[in-house]
């Protein structure tokens, strides 16, 4: 192989051997090759320049090749890259979990560190389950959710993701069964009605004894349709898992640190979860991580069973590399009026967004702090919509019926009104 590729070998080689994310390998719409990156742009190999709508799938906060989370791996990476955790600990794994017990809601006290989202969620419910067996209450072995969720890819989180309109349909007869009701009908701004829980509460009234958690996405469905609801339905769901006696499992991979609003979207309905999951932006998109965080009562709960220690350690648990990152990304976010920037980009995401209302294959605008979503009423034809954002000099990747944006929290109002204006001049050409 040439020591640089070409874009034509890179494209060559990528439809011969390379898997992407819910792909195939017969793709009528090949990759866009990209070069660099930086702050809220992507250069592609053939030297045209994108405005990022997508923070990378929610994780780039501060934008890209950022000089504070360089510096940071390149400290680390001559110190050390990487040390097994079994038996040792270090200080930039220290650090973080303290900055996450510090920032998450209260009483989340006890971080487990891992690689992915996904992994976060399965030991999230790994966490619950043993919990229970701890307590002498095997029986406790089901998990309750909503409709519309997304908590990720594995076996145990594709059971909690949507049955029907979610990806995984095709997997039921593998999955264990889970418990579904009715996703959350009352959208953020509705009045809330305590009807809009009876089907929760009817479940948990006939098979609570059997449930060990519910697991949710707080305030927002992010896959699973991109659905923004009330902080009154929230509240509520706490409520009925402590009359109920489960546990509360609430899965802020998407939402948390700051995309919403709020530091974590529980905060609009003032609840501390049982147990938290956190990931996609915990480095600020530098390299991958994710953490699941328990509260004393729940940690202790599982240590005092019959294993006698939480049975779960991956080989790369706490990657200092990862941890140094996610520390600077904290840093920054943390003493950077992240508030104001969301608060403004919020604003700006509604006025640009605004025009998209009056055309008629849209069905719904809705913004929520750096969420920006047009809802069609056909979902797109991706071979054909893809390059048209490419030709307006944007990245946006819809899905189905989703067209929606969430930029960096570092974009310019300039670069905003050039996104939202190039991905309103597309909507109206579909
Ligand atoms: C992305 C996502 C996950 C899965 O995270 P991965 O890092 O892709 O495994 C889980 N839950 C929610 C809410 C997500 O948005």
């Amino acid at each position: 192989m040439p020591q640089t590729l070409t874009e034509q070998q890179i494209l060559e080689l990528d439809s011969k051997h390379v898997w992407h994310p819910y792909s195939a390998f017969n793709m009528p719409l090949a990759p866009f090759p990209v070069a660099s990156a930086d702050g809220v742009r992507l250069t592609l190999k053939d030297g045209r320049e994108l405005i990022d709508g997508m923070s990378s799938w929610w994780s780039v906060l501060h934008g890209y090749n950022h000089p504070k989370l360089k510096a940071a791996a390149k400290d680390q990476i001559d110190t050390m890259a990487h040390v097994m955790f079994g038996g040792l600990t270090h200080e930039p794994a220290v650090r973080l979990c303290k900055t996450l017990v510090d920032i998450t809601p209260e009483g989340l006290e006890k971080v487990f560190i891992s690689d992915s989202g996904s992994v976060a969620c399965e030991v999230a419910i790994k966490m619950a389950f043993q919990y229970w067996i701890s307590q002498g209450q095997k029986q406790k072995n089901k998990l309750i959710t909503v409709r519309n969720g997304y908590h990720g890819d594995t076996f145990a989180t594709m059971s909690v993701s949507d049955p029907s309109t979610g990806m995984h349909h095709m997997f039921n007869e593998v999955l264990a069964q889970q418990i579904f009701v009715e996703a959350p009908q009352c959208l953020f701004n509705d009045e809330f009605e305590e009807s809009h829980v009876s089907d929760l509460k009817n479940t948990l009234e006939e098979k609570h004894q059997n449930i060990a958690a519910m697991i949710i996405e707080p305030i927002v469905q992010g896959t699973g349709g991109m659905r923004f609801y009330s902080p009154l339905y929230l509240k509520r769901v706490k409520e009925l898992c402590e009359e109920f006696n489960i546990l509360l499992i609430c899965d802020e991979i998407a939402t948390g640190f700051g995309r919403t609003g709020k530091m974590f979207a529980c905060e609009y309905a003032g609840i501390s979860p049982d147990i938290i999951c956190v990931g996609k932006a915990l480095t600020g998109g530098f390299m991958s991580l994710a953490a699941t965080i328990t509260s004393e009562k729940i940690a202790t709960g599982i240590c005092e069973g019959e294993a006698g220690v939480f049975m779960h350690g991956p080989t790369f648990m706490a990657n200092p590399l990862a941890c140094s990152v996610a520390n600077a990304s904290l840093d920054l976010l943390l003493n950077d009026n992240w508030q104001g920037k969301v608060k403004n980009l919020e604003q700006q995401l509604i006025k640009g967004l605004e025009p998209a209302k009056k055309l008629k294959q849209v069905a719904d605008v809705r913004v929520l702090g750096g969420i920006g979503v047009i809802e069609l009423h056909e979902p797109v034809h991706m071979p054909t919509v893809q390059p048209l954002f490419v030709e307006e000099g944007i990245w946006v990747r819809p899905f189905g019926k989703l067209v929606y944006i969430l930029p960096p929290f570092v974009i310019s109002d300039e670069d905003v009104a050039s996104l939202t204006a190039a991905m309103v001049r597309v909507v109206n050409r579909i």
